[in-house]
């Protein structure tokens, strides 16, 4: 058996019983930077034996954890932060198990799109998620696909990035598209701020340095 086990996203306590009881009941984690889960662990004096598996090494490892789980072992697959699969190290393993005809099972947890988007305002009965847009290549092409889409959608992006994104969102989408940039989720800091792009532009444009970690909402086209 797999389980797929989301960790907080930045506040310690957003972690379920649950999986505190699988990390503690499996024989290996699979964190994607071990470090920073010997820390999470460590907190909830937990010591379960941990081994890496991240972007870099998942090719390499899969088979021989996929031999493993068929001989009955028992893992869990955690990444950084949030759920594994999720713009992190994951879906690969997770196929490779149906292949293998081991069965996994992905526990309810922590994500950034989740509250990001609930929290918005924005439409959220339909949605999609786009993660990270592409720094150079192909993201002028995703960007005029997402300023078509009829519904809300979902982007992950970085601090120093914020403000030309949010420029190229305005470009594509329209000055006055509403959006959301949701900051440091569940941390000391969180800031949640909807408005027109170009307000939301204007406003991370005076900030001295933009710090921590986004997610941008921003709603779907209107019809005409
Ligand atoms: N697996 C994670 C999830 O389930 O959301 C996402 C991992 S991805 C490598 C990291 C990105 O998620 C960050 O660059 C940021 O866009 C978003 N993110 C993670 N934690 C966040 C937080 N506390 N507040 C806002 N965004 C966050």
């Amino acid at each position: 058996m797999l389980y797929i086990v989301p960790t907080p996203i930045g506040n310690m306590e957003d972690i379920t019983l649950r999986a505190l009881r699988i990390l503690k009941e499996v024989q290996l984690v699979l964190a994607e930077d071990t470090r920073m889960t010997k820390k999470l662990l460590s907190h909830y004096e937990i010591d379960t034996p941990l081994r890496s598996f991240h972007a870099h090494n998942e090719h390499q490892v899969t088979e021989n954890l996929i031999a493993q789980l068929s001989q009955g072992a028992q893992m869990a697959l955690v990444s950084d932060a949030g759920t594994p699969g999720i713009s992190d190290p994951g879906f690969l393993l997770a196929r490779a198990c149906h292949e293998a005809g081991v069965q996994v099972s992905a526990l309810p947890g922590a994500t950034a799109f989740v509250p990001a988007l609930v929290a918005s305002g924005l439409p959220s009965d339909k949605f999609h998620f786009e993660g990270f847009l592409p720094h150079k290549k192909g993201r002028q092409t995703r960007l005029e696909y997402l300023a078509s889409l009829p519904n809300t959608f979902i982007l992950y992006e970085s601090p120093h990035r914020l403000v030309k994104c949010l420029g190229q969102l305005a470009l594509h989408c329209g000055e006055d598209r509403e959006a959301c940039v949701a900051r440091e989720l569940s941390k000391v800091y969180e800031e949640i701020r909807t408005a027109p792009l170009a307000e939301l532009q204007a406003h991370f444009e005076n900030q001295p340095k933009v710090k921590g970690e986004i997610v941008v909402v921003v709603s779907g086209k209107r019809k005409k």
